[in-house]
């Protein structure tokens, strides 16, 4: 069987030893809803029994206050995921929740495990029975099936047979442990916070924005290969696999994380100016004013603008409370989509040259119908500026990229794609440049695999993990 579920783009959080552990989990997914907007789950333990609550939509709607008092204990993990057109199913909701040998059980993950369908086949025929179409619970199997004694040494077991990335939080009567795969794909910082009577609570949460909210104070990151178990006992670090080649997701940095987080140990507003920077000095342009595509292209527009000495204008409002559902009018309006998030304002393009910045071209559309938006309110030109290199290969390790054959880049130079776009000029910045900005020209453990095609781990079934891409779409 393929798996037609990948877990991209998913924000996990976990919570130990504080009374309102619940309440926590709840303030640090909310921080994380960029990273899913299509359901979100928190089960919590009160040292014997697991509560579990999960649902479509955004977090604030899904926990009420009466859905928050119905998650006793001082534990908790938390997830929100991501929404593919489609694959909107709650069986695939996380955190999953089982009773098995190891006891009551919850986890929940970010990233693609891209072995997933060959264990899950093997699960399958050895009388696994599964309830969803997500690798999470092909982890809670392996779990189970451990001759380990120890959770920890069960899950150890689970996580040496899992290729691909993951970071993910696991839930038991009385303990928590998250941990990353050996090569850091996915983000997962680890915190602590006071409680009263001087005593310790701790936190984990994909990204820093989550600590910020619930006064934490970020630690460390989980290391790669690296598995933090909290129990009753006390805090301990521990390697479940030996150290690998790092390959951290760059588009962590580049659109994906808040701004204000610590992604990889680096602030990610850093790293975008950085962008920015760079990119005006690979693609300079002879013009009137910087303006961002909001929210993705801001903080490299900062950048670009400092750079070039050209001014930054919100050129293009942004509508923050786009919902899911919508009433189109019968009577198509033309690029309706966009219209509806983006509005230009027209006394800042009229007459201008207008250098416009955002993160990536993916299909290109999005950024066509831009482009027409910002000529139309009477720019004079539109020169883009991408602050990466072109995205050529999809994502299997948690990022929701298309097919290759979607991706404009992978069959079109830079000269068509600007042609596409309708764009006077179009510059996108160097594979060096990406490196640098984000502090990796001489360590080398960032992914590049979106830009590069090479992948950093063998992907033994590219061609289920293709069709799957396919399927989904
Ligand atoms: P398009 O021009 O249709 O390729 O769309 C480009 C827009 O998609 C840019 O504004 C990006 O910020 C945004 N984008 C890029 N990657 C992703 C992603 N993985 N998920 C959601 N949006 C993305």
């Amino acid at each position: 069987m393929v798996l037609d579920k990948f877990h991209d783009e998913c924000g996990v959080v976990a919570v130990f030893g504080h009374p309102e552990a619940a309440k926590l989990a709840y303030l640090g997914l909310y921080a994380l809803q960029h990273r899913g907007q299509e359901s979100a789950g928190i089960c919590t333990s009160d040292g014997s029994l697991i509560y579990c609550r999960k649902a479509m939509g955004h977090v604030a709607d899904v926990f009420t206050s009466s859905a928050l008092a119905d998650l006793p204990g001082s534990q908790a993990i938390g997830h929100t995921r991501y929404s593919t057109a489609g694959d909107t199913l709650i069986l695939n909701a996380q955190p999953f929740s089982v009773a098995c040998n190891k006891g009551r059980l919850a986890v929940a993950h970010n990233g693609n495990i891209t072995n997933a369908a060959e264990l899950r086949r093997e699960l399958e025929r050895g009388g696994s029975i599964f309830q969803a179409n997500s690798d999470t619970e092909v982890i809670l199997h392996l779990v189970a099936r451990s001759s380990e004694r120890t959770l920890a040494g069960a899950l150890r077991d689970a996580l040496l047979q899992l290729e691909g990335a993951f970071s993910l939080v696991l839930l038991s009567e009385d303990r928590l442990i998250v941990a990353r795969d050996p090569h850091g794909f996915r983000p997962l910082a680890f915190g602590e916070m006071e409680i009263s009577g001087g005593r310790k609570c701790y936190v984990a949460a994909s990204e820093t924005c989550a600590f910020d909210l619930i006064g934490a104070t970020y630690l460390h990151d989980v290391d790669p290969g690296e598995m933090v178990e909290v129990g009753p006992e006390g805090m301990n670090r521990v390697r479940y696999a030996p150290e690998q080649q790092r390959a951290q997701c760059v588009f962590e940095h580049v659109y994906f994380s808040r701004p204000d987080s610590i992604v990889f140990g680096r602030a990610v507003n850093e790293s975008r100016e950085n962008l920015g920077r760079l990119l005006a000095i690979e693609h300079p342009a002879d013009a009137d004013i910087v303006v961002p595509v909001p929210d993705s292209g801001v903080a490299a527009a900062i950048g670009y603008s400092a750079e070039s000495g050209i001014p930054f204008r919100h050129g293009l409002i942004r509508n923050h409370y786009v919902g899911r559902t919508f009433i189109e009018p019968s009577q198509a309006i033309r690029d309706f989509g966009v219209k509806l998030k983006l509005n230009p304002v027209r006394q800042l393009l009229k007459d201008k040259r207008v250098i416009l910045v955002d993160d990536s071209i993916v299909r290109g559309t999005t950024s066509r119908k831009i482009v027409r938006m910002v000529r139309q309110a009477g720019a004079r030109e539109v020169h883009v500026r991408i602050s990466c290199p072109p995205t050529v290969s999809p994502c299997f390790y948690g990022v929701d990229t298309p097919t290759r054959g979607e991706l404009i880049a992978a069959n079109h130079n830079v000269e068509e794609i600007r042609r596409f776009v309708e764009a006077d000029s179009l510059g996108y910045l160097s594979a060096a440049s990406l490196r640098k900005a984000v502090g990796d020209d001489e360590r080398h453990e960032y992914c590049y695999a979106c830009y590069t095609g090479d992948y950093p781990t063998d992907l033994v079934n590219i061609e289920e993990l293709m069709s799957a891409r396919q399927k989904r779409r």
